[in-house]
């Protein structure tokens, strides 16, 4: 990579705003102007109290929301120009998500699940997308159970092949929200380990939301919204 794109932000947020209801009597403001830059290869923890806004703006940030006002620029580009397709097309190529629940389709194996988004996308050849696939598995040290249905799977395995899935398309970006909110602590611990892991292989950008103080403290940096406004400390 070049050093001009080396600089480049994977996320800059410009005084990001986001309204739910607008022009009823409920109107109201969730994100008050939002400016945020997540720098290339960061391991980024977001946290605070529970309706702070967190999901509204991952999901801003990630292209399944669009912003009441502000820009979203995404490696450098404003997706405020963009229209649906280009947007559809920068969020399956650049951002892998990963949330709470898991989003497997129960039915597939774990193999079938991880290569889901390579089909779906047509950009790789069908035959190296099964082997991608068992390469991403045996990172999550998962390719022992790659032929099992993921609805057979424990929580912490269900989210390493969630991790899997969301490495796929080759992300710049990963968006986590609460990835072990339902895991025990030994598995949030191996699935915060993972993510770790691919952040410093092959330096992709995590943005990961937590109410786990000791799991944030592992990352390079912790930003923390409250009322709707990231508080800095
Ligand atoms: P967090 O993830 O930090 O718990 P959210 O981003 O989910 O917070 O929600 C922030 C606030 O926005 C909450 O008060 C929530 O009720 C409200 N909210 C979220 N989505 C909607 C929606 N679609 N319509 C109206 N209000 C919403
Ligand atoms: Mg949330």
């Amino acid at each position: 990579m070049d050093k001009v794109s080396a600089r480049v932000p994977v996320v800059h947020l410009q005084a990001i705003k986001r309204s739910y209801n607008i022009g009823t009597p409920s109107e109201i403001e969730i994100l008050h102007g939002i400016d945020l830059d997540l720098h290339r290869g960061e391991f980024l923890a977001l946290m605070g109290p529970s309706g702070s806004g967190k999901s509204t703006l991952l999901n801003i940030i990630g292209l399944l929301d669009r912003a009441t006002s502000g820009h979203v620029f995404i490696n450098g580009t404003d997706t405020a120009s963009l229209g649906d397709a280009a947007i559809t097309r920068l969020r399956g190529h650049a951002i892998g998500f990963v949330f709470q629940e898991h989003h497997l389709i129960s039915a597939f194996t774990a193999l079938e699940n991880v290569m889901m988004p390579m089909i779906v996308d047509r950009d790789f050849a069908s035959s190296a997308i099964r082997e991608r696939a068992a390469a991403l598995l045996e990172k999550m040290g998962l390719a022992h159970v790659a032929d099992h249905m993921a609805s057979n799977m424990s929580g912490g395995e269900q989210q390493r092949v969630a991790i899997a899935r969301a490495l796929a398309m080759r992300a710049s970006l990963i968006l986590a929200d609460e990835p072990t909110g339902n895991l025990d602590s030994q598995s949030a611990d191996t699935v915060l380990e993972l993510m770790r892991q691919v952040n410093k292989d092959e330096g992709t950008s995590f943005l990961i939301v937590t109410h786990n103080l000791e799991l944030a403290q592992k990352c390079d940096r912790i930003i923390t919204l409250a009322d709707g406004a990231l508080v800095t400390g």
